[in-house]
């Protein structure tokens, strides 16, 4: 256009297509830029999705579907971190284990269904009563671990007893059919790591401290310390109820 005008090829006619083709051009750029527009706001929302799908799946890969807890897998990961750090910069952490008491029973009278009611239950008040850095986690069918970064064992005792009061207060029912489950109650096993630790030997005390708590009458809280105030021949792991 602007070498045509300097061509001098400036009669009316010709100023007027010219003028034409310059106004459908700019139209057409106009065009292609809104239709470049879209096209960068669908990629936008493909590339929200996809990362929508992908944090999906992560949470899908490192949670237990029931309870929304971590599951095994990634507890296991967490807590050999944990122990890293530990021997690395010192940083102590606490792990406390929860089994619920006669959950078997539970199961025998009000069915399956109901027994995974109760476990959404305890797993929503351990979710409720955890801060920031902790790990929730389900360990096993009716087995809990957390594991408490930066915490010491009396910390853990805490909040095993917050948990144990919570739980225990409450009398569940059936929303759907008002049948009345009754209160559940849990034991607790409290251990903090220490020196000569690797990361299944804290986890062993927990366990011990809380088989201690089962035999001792259940819906308690034992730590590692009530272990070694114990003579070893109760140590023992304790029949079925
Ligand atoms: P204790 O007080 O000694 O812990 O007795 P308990 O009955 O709780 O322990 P036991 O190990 O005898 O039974 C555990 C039961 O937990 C048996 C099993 O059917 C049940 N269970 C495990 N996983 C699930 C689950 O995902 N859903 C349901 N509903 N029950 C489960
Ligand atoms: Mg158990
Ligand atoms: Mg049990």
């Amino acid at each position: 256009f602007v070498s045509r005008l300097e061509q001098g090829d400036t009669d009316q006619s010709a100023l007027k297509h010219m003028i034409e083709e310059v106004i459908l051009d700019t139209r057409k750029v106009e065009q292609s830029s809104s239709e470049l527009t879209q096209q960068l706001e669908k990629a936008k929302q493909e590339g929200n999705e996809l990362r929508r799908q992908m944090e999906e799946a992560e949470r899908e890969a490192t949670r237990d579907v029931l309870t929304g807890l971590y599951n095994r897998k990634y507890l296991n990961k967490a807590i050999q971190l944990l122990h890293n750090h530990y021997k690395e910069e010192g940083a102590p952490f606490t792990v406390i284990m929860m089994d619920i008491d006669y959950f078997k029973k539970i199961n025998d009278k009000f069915g399956h269904k109901v027994g995974d009611s109760v476990l959404e239950f305890i797993g929503k008040t351990i979710t409720g009563s955890v801060k920031g850095r902790d790990i929730p986690a389900r360990y096993g069918g009716e087995e809990f671990i957390i594991l408490l970064p930066g915490t010491a064992s009396e910390g853990g005792c805490t909040l095993a007893e917050s948990l144990r009061k919570q739980i225990s207060s409450k009398t569940l029912k059936v929303t759907k059919t008002q049948t009345t489950i009754g209160v559940v109650y849990v034991s607790l096993g409290v251990a903090e790591i220490r020196e000569d630790d690797t990361v299944d030997t804290v986890v062993d005390r927990a366990d011990k401290a809380l088989y201690l708590a089962k035999r001792s009458g259940r819906n308690r809280v034992m730590t590692e310390k009530d272990l070694s105030a114990e003579p070893e021949s109760a140590r023992e792991t304790p029949s079925a109820a």
